[in-house]
């Protein structure tokens, strides 16, 4: 809706035809044209679709003449406008005038106080039927220019909306590339690089055709006329679209023969841009839409069979890039001739690839949580031990030299039971393995139960499990390890249909001054083995490392 209420807005309106349009395609001096003496020379062109318009085909120099059909009054502030100029500049002659009106989008002949919509020639005398306006067309870039005549309102409005939708476009779009640029720096895949090169190339290209930058005219002089630049922004966003493509959809492996094209294309594209450098053929531009038309039908392919086929995210690419390859298509074919430059499309061309760029960053986004979950996900597989759900070695060994280090430095109590089903293998003998799992997944869990939140237990490996006991000294750290004891014991374990009387041998050991996490380990071992010799089921605490499993045992 609000795509529809902007072209109604923007629309240049269907007025009837008001001016005759005769082209002429030498360059005489001025002088000969404006006397009549060159009056032969001009071939009168046809109007399209009823209303005017400069349709130069050749880049150069040509002179047309533009003929009011009836009387235009004069009216202050009145204009001829000659819309979307692009980097065509022009030398206008009003009746009688001996010095022309000139209107270029940037430099010195730029006329700031209108927007870079159209070239501007004043009219406040109006024209009698049948009197021209002699312009001077020096053509950069091939395009149709419509002619019609505005007042000074009715020129302001269209200015305003001109210059508020296009700051909106290219500025969500330059936001967007930047977004993305934070996405590709944070998670340092490759489709948000492309993505952000698409972007930024097309905005850049945007700028340095459309003029926006001529209140900068050090910028404006380096990008507006000289067309190579812009050529080298439109290269970069169509090379970095075909990666992104390719990449999103991996092309490379799922649809290997599109790929081909499309990177057949990118180098054409490449191949056509050196060319230009040394050369002006009209041909280029005609390869170049021919190239770009080619990308976007085997874009469309690409997206047709991935959606078929049911791929993840093609769906959402179809829609983010729908508008902006029907902009693409259509303005390809306009420059082919194939169909006439409908007025909006200067509008809507980047405002679709500004939605194409929000519809896949929004996309990306998705992405990225999944990529975030998947992350998160890898990392607990990675932390924790499946069976137990206890952390798994190598996490509950760093968390034991954490706090080795912490208990050093802080002078605070830290002790470390280790503890082992006494028997076990019986019950996998007996049982079976899945009851001999089933009963180290209860084990675990009604240890865990007695630990407090700080406290941090692991899985050694087999039937033995470490608990870390932060700020807790040796005699806390036995009563810790006695309700671990209890806990197992209290009551036999259920699975099916089985009563398990089970039990835990464990031994405990306090940290002294200067000790490694290792040395603290080994005499909680010592002390556990001390619990198995004693006859299983039951507590040792190890008192002095120098001393070889000082027992107190305790049932
Ligand atoms: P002890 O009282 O001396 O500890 O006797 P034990 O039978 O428990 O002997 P030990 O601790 O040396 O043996 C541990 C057994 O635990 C050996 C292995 O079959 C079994 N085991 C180790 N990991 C798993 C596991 O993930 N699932 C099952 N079901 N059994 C395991
Ligand atoms: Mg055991």
């Amino acid at each position: 809706m609000a795509v529809l209420l902007l072209l109604w807005a923007v629309s240049v309106p269907a007025e009837a035809q008001r001016f005759d349009v005769a082209r002429l395609g030498s360059d005489p001096v001025p002088a000969d044209v404006l006397s009549g003496a060159a009056e032969d020379g001009f071939v009168p062109m046809p109007a399209t679709a009823g209303q005017a318009a400069i349709v130069e085909r050749e880049r150069g120099i040509s002179w047309w003449r533009i003929t009011a059909r009836d009387a235009l009054p004069p009216e202050a502030g009145q204009s001829l406008v000659l819309h979307f100029p692009y980097m065509n500049s022009i030398q206008a002659w009003r009746p009688g005038d001996a010095l022309p009106v000139r209107a270029s989008l940037v430099g010195a002949d730029a006329d700031l106080s209108h927007s870079a919509r159209a070239h501007f020639i004043p009219l406040p005398d109006g024209l009698d039927a049948g009197e021209s306006v002699y312009v001077r067309f020096h053509c950069v870039t091939p395009m149709r220019v419509a002619l019609s005549v505005e007042g000074m309102r009715e020129a302001h409005r269209r200015d305003l909306t001109y210059v508020g939708w296009r700051v909106g476009v290219l500025s969500t779009t330059l936001v967007l590339a930047v977004l993305v640029f934070g996405f590709w720096v944070g998670i340092g895949e490759r489709t948000y690089l492309y993505l952000m090169m698409a972007l930024l190339g097309q905005v850049l290209y945007l700028v340095s055709t459309g003029g926006d930058l001529r209140a900068f005219p050090s910028l404006a002089g380096v990008l507006g006329p000289d067309l190579r630049a812009s050529r080298l922004f439109a290269l970069a966003a169509f090379i970095s679209s075909n990666s992104f493509m390719s990449y999103y959809l991996d092309l490379a492996n799922r649809q290997p023969r599109v790929n081909r094209i499309l990177v057949s294309c990118s180098l054409a594209a490449l191949g056509l841009i050196l060319w230009s450098v040394f050369s002006v053929s009209g041909l280029i531009p005609t390869l170049a839409n021919a190239v770009v038309l080619v990308a976007i039908a085997a874009v469309v392919w690409a997206m047709g069979v991935a959606v078929v086929k049911r791929q993840s995210g093609a769906l959402l690419l179809v829609f983010a890039m729908l508008p902006l390859v029907s902009m693409v298509a259509i303005r390809a074919a306009v420059r082919l001739e194939l169909m006439r430059m409908p007025e909006w499309l200067d509008y809507l061309y980047p405002a679709g690839f500004m939605m194409s760029g929000l519809i896949v960053t929004i996309g990306l986004t998705g992405k990225m949580h999944q990529l975030r979950r998947d992350r998160d996900h890898a990392s607990h597989m990675a932390s924790y031990d499946a069976l137990t759900g206890a952390h798994s070695r190598p996490v509950i060994e760093s968390h034991l030299r954490n706090a080795v280090v912490e208990a050093h430095a802080s002078g605070m109590p830290l002790s470390v039971v280790f503890f082992d089903i006494d028997n076990f293998k019986r019950i996998n003998d007996q049982y079976g393995h899945r009851v001999g799992d089933d009963c180290l997944k209860l084990v675990s869990l009604r240890t865990q139960n007695r630990l407090r939140t700080y406290d941090q237990i692991g899985r050694y490996g087999g039937d033995e499990m470490i608990v870390v006991l932060p700020d807790t000294a040796l005699k806390e750290a036995i009563g810790v390890a006695e309700n671990l004891r209890s806990a197992v014991n209290c009551r036999p374990i259920a699975i099916d249909q089985l009563q398990l009387d089970v039990t835990l041998s464990l031994g405990v050991a306090q940290l002294v001054p200067d000790e490694s996490a290792e040395s603290l380990l080994e005499r909680a071992d010592a002390a556990l083995y001390a619990s198995k010799s004693a006859g299983r089921d039951q507590v040792t605490g190890h008192i002095r490392p120098m001393l070889q499993a000082a027992t107190a045992p305790s049932r």
